[in-house]
């Protein structure tokens, strides 16, 4: 396949830096692949700005019909997609194809209709003599920045509110995984006017820096880590631009005693291992009351001890390797501290696979208290904590003390103590006897470290206009 950046509707090669773009299961090198030059990030930018008054003036029904074409290019390519996200990431090709794929043209779809029925105040007569409406506007140019993880879906969610509201996008893909991305640009070339939708391939100090710093960009959507989320703050400060941040997350599983355990245990095997841990709310902190601790640790670590672990088309492949060596050593380092505590059993895995790739062996630490770096940090890979309570109160507490505030979840069968803690948990996100579950209608983002402003839902939308006030002297 033929990769390229889109600037101005026109495909082309970076002129920038060769990138190596890595399998990582093997680390062989996919392809190499020239990022961005400062000029072709210039031009992008400028090709988004001079987009922005038609597309903006363009009806929601019109800008509606490019999502709808997007989503269905991206069904009519399911097959090819997957394959490019699992070998650029290392997933089991099945779990890209059946998770990712349709979540990524769902959310198109999702926003697609949403912008045709957005809602505001009521106009009316609010001051004698006048009329006063609302106007939910676009802002202009957005720089949407992506991490690697799910490279299309997070893509997915950049674009589709940022377009559909009317603004114009200058994507940058993580430079790890830009496959997906650069894919989808070779459809969006042919299916929107030139200069809307632009997108740019390169590292985050020399392609993303300048691409956020840029006067002409009005907001910046990031989902990344809390480091290049408070770096770019900080950088664009003077600008006082428009942010939408997605950072990191260390999300509290809260176990009580008297949760269906068996449910809790394969939700656990489920969503703290899925894409290899490296999901900002995997299920990844967990406290389990101490009548069932023990139980429910030996339960957890024979369910844990069947994951299957291999390269992306192995039979029954569950999970894949991490990202890059780098993201190896730095979740090996997180365990190796944790496993030097006295007070703490690494009762599963521990340790990287003795096979070649970033696999690292689904891990279960027991006996880790509140204040451990492993409870307190994100370690975004196959790790999960766990530690024992006595009392609600406590685990309330214990769950709210971490410095992100993006997913949590409760197990219990008692509802009216679902509600109490749903009521108090400090987090963007809290599910009920689940874990990881997201659906387009409903809004994903944090507080705290974790971030704000809403990827998904009306909420989402919401956050890629700007609230207008008009009013009218009879
Ligand atoms: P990262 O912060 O290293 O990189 C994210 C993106 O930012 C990449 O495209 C990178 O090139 C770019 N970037 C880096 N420095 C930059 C700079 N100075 N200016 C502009 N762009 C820059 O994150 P990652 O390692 O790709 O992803 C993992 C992190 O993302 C984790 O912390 C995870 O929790 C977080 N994440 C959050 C969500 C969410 O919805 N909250 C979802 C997925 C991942």
């Amino acid at each position: 396949m033929d990769y390229s950046l889109l600037i101005n509707g026109t495909l082309c090669q970076g002129k920038g830096a060769p990138l190596d773009v890595l399998d990582p299961a093997n680390h062989k090198v996919l392809c190499t692949l020239n990022e961005a030059s400062p000029e072709q990030v210039e031009e992008a930018v400028q090709a988004a700005d001079a987009a922005f008054t038609s597309w903006s003036m363009m009806t929601p029904a019109f800008r509606a019909t490019k999502l709808l074409a997007l989503a269905d290019w991206i069904d009519a390519h399911q097959e090819m997609l997957a394959r490019l996200e699992s070998d650029n990431c290392g997933k089991p090709y099945r779990q890209a194809l059946e998770d990712e794929i349709p979540g990524a043209s769902d959310v198109f779809r999702f926003f697609a209709g949403a912008v045709r029925c957005m809602s505001a105040s009521a106009a009316g007569e609010y001051m004698e003599g006048h009329t006063s409406m609302i106007r939910r506007d676009p802002l202009g140019v957005v720089a949407s920045i992506a991490p690697w993880n799910y490279p299309l879906m997070m893509a997915s969610w950049k674009l589709a509110p940022a377009l559909a509201a009317g603004n114009t996008v200058v994507l940058k893909p993580s430079e790890h995984t830009p496959l997906t991305s650069l894919a989808l640009a070779s459809a969006m070339a042919e299916i929107f006017p030139p200069g809307v939708v632009n997108v740019v391939h390169g590292r985050g100090n020399t392609v993303g820096g300048p691409l956020t710093l840029h006067p002409k960009v009005r907001m910046v959507s990031l989902t990344g880590s809390v480091g290049t989320g408070s770096a770019i703050v900080s950088s664009t400060a003077d600008s006082v631009k428009r942010m939408h941040m997605e950072l990191g997350g260390k999300a509290p599983v809260l176990i009580f005693g008297d949760a269906d355990l068996d449910a809790a245990i394969e939700g656990i095997r489920n969503f703290a291992f899925y894409n290899a841990g490296q999901d900002c709310t995997a299920a990844c902190r967990l406290y389990v009351q101490r009548n069932v601790y023990d139980d429910f640790v030996a339960r957890l670590k024979d369910a844990v001890g069947q994951i299957k672990v291999g390269t992306q088309d192995e039979q029954e492949v569950e999970m894949g390797p991490l990202i890059t060596a780098d993201h190896l050593k730095r979740v090996q380092g997180f365990v190796e501290r944790a496993a030097a505590e006295p007070h703490i059993e690494v009762v599963s895995g521990g340790t990287a696979l003795d096979r070649p790739g970033n696999f690292f062996a689904p891990t279960i630490i027991a006996g880790a208290r509140q204040d451990d770096e492993i409870v307190q940090c994100e370690v975004f890979g196959p790790v999960v904590s766990i530690t024992p309570f006595e009392e609600e109160e406590q685990v309330l507490a214990w769950a709210n003390d971490s410095d992100y505030g993006l997913a949590s979840s409760v197990w219990t069968q008692d509802i009216g103590r679902a509600h109490r803690l749903s009521s108090r948990l400090q987090y963007g996100c809290t599910w009920v006897n689940t874990h990881f579950m997201l659906v387009s209608e409903m809004p994903h983002g944090g507080q705290k470290l974790s971030g704000y402003g809403k990827d998904m839902s009306m909420y989402g939308l919401e956050d890629y206009t700007c609230v207008r006030h008009v009013m009218i002297k009879h």
